[in-house]
């Protein structure tokens, strides 16, 4: 029986999908996970071990002193876990990423530096240090810019600012974000760079001894112009002509090679404009939140066991499928108190919707980006073609009507309710 070790983050929408995926496969799991094992919620399994996933360098040592038995792989089920799982892959002498890789692909800035080093079409960006004084780049900057964390995800720290004075503001407001959310905020600084006008696409791809096979290109239908970008829409296939679509599988295939990935998922994000492909980011992992559901039909089975099956090097055949398929990420109307949502089974009742999650638990405090990293939910189409299943997204979410109560409401009478 092959054993693969899954670093499994607290918050990740995936856990329950790769855990499934290790039950269908027959594969014996064993977790750690980036919180206290006494506290673990019934995965069924508790984790081995709980770990600072921040900490890549001193956690290592604690798994490796914990594990019985050498796992086949060790997988990092989301974003928050790569950069450990590359170095115990490393240590355990399995065939994965060199952590370098892993780790340059997750700093904002040293991607940028990638590109710029390459000759890589790359705005003009500029490091602002932590302690820095944000006037010392005013007179390099060109309008408009955008003012982002180094190593947040989801949009999180991200704002685009027309004027020196919203950029001022910007930058104390992001340095906020990444203050309370990373460990390392201090050391970090912020990313200044251009802003790319343009549509946006999201390519889901796999590496195999270096070479990228395209899983699926999503268009983001809706404009993504700021000044913040919260993610909605994902729709494939990609309506793009055929030769713009090679043009960002070889950009992102020069991306990797340049940074050194060799093997496993990657999800790239790219403008498109006269100009040609900008990448924004790449990354060794899949896509997140429960946006791989949209490809299940596609690849005939889920991207969680499509990413097992090749690290243990079982086939992936993958199917010629082309059904139009979308997901929506629901995005948060305002900062508040989640009470709950309705119309749910009318919404999931409506032609071409596969299935709703509503993620957002009774209770929780939600907030749109920059500030927040989570959605409400996401919404599931699958139609004829990449248009019905766009237009099924849209009409699902119009009949939805989410319920907040502002955080600081003293009565419930104060709360807002807010149609898709
Ligand atoms: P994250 O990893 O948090 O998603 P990104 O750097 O990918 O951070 O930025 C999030 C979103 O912000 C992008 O999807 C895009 O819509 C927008 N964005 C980021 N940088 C730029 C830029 N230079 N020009 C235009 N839009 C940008």
């Amino acid at each position: 029986m092959k054993r693969v070790l899954l670093l499994l983050p607290t918050a990740s929408y995936r856990n329950e999908a790769f855990l499934a995926a290790g039950k269908k496969l027959d594969i014996e799991i064993i977790t750690a996970a980036d919180y206290c094992h006494q506290l673990a919620p019934a995965w069924g399994l508790e984790p081995i071990m709980a770990l600072d996933f921040d900490r890549p360098g001193e956690a290592i040592d604690t798994v490796l002193h914990s594990l019985k038995h050498q796992p086949d792989a060790v997988l990092a089920v989301d974003d928050s876990g790569l950069e450990l799982a590359a170095l115990l892959n490393e240590r355990l002498n399995l065939a994965a990423n060199p952590p370098s890789a892993v780790r340059r692909l997750r700093d904002k800035l040293a991607f940028r530096q990638m590109q710029r080093e390459h000759g890589f079409p790359c705005p003009d960006f500029h490091h602002l240090p932590s302690a820095a004084d944000p006037t010392m780049l005013l007179a390099k900057i060109k309008w408009p810019t955008v003012v982002k964390a180094r190593r947040l995800s989801a949009s999180r720290g991200v704002i685009r600012a027309d004027d020196a004075g919203k950029y001022l503001t910007a930058v104390n407001r992001v340095r906020t974000i990444q203050a309370k959310a990373d460990r390392d905020a201090g050391e970090l600084g912020l990313v200044i760079e251009q802003f790319i006008p343009g549509h946006e696409y999201a390519l889901e791809g796999l590496l195999e001894n270096g070479q990228l096979t395209t899983l699926a290109l999503f268009d983001k239908p809706d404009p993504l112009d700021g000044p913040y970008f919260e993610e909605t829409l994902y729709v494939t296939p990609s309506r793009l002509s055929e030769p713009r679509q090679q043009q960002i599988q070889r950009s992102v295939q020069c991306a990797c090679r340049a940074a050194g990935l060799v093997t496993g998922p990657v999800h790239a994000e790219m403008r498109v404009n006269c100009e040609g492909v900008w990448l924004l980011e790449v990354a060794a992992r899949s896509i997140g939140g429960l946006c791989g559901t949209a490809l299940t039909h596609a690849l005939g089975m889920t991207l969680e066991e499509l990413i097992l099956r090749q690290a243990l090097g079982r086939p992936v055949g993958l199917s010629a499928l082309r059904a139009g398929a979308g997901v929506m990420m629901i995005p948060i109307p305002r900062r508040g108190i989640y009470l709950g949502v309705r119309n749910l089974e009318s919404a999931i009742q409506l032609p071409g919707i596969s299935g709703i999650r509503i993620t957002a638990q009774p209770g929780q405090i939600i907030a749109p980006p920059p500030e927040g990293a989570s959605y409400l939910g996401f919404i599931f189409s699958l139609c004829a073609s990449a248009a019905e299943a766009e237009l099924a997204l849209r009409l699902a979410h119009a009949q939805l009507t989410f319920d907040i109560q502002p955080e600081h409401a003293l009565n419930a009478s104060a709360a807002g309710s807010f149609r898709g």
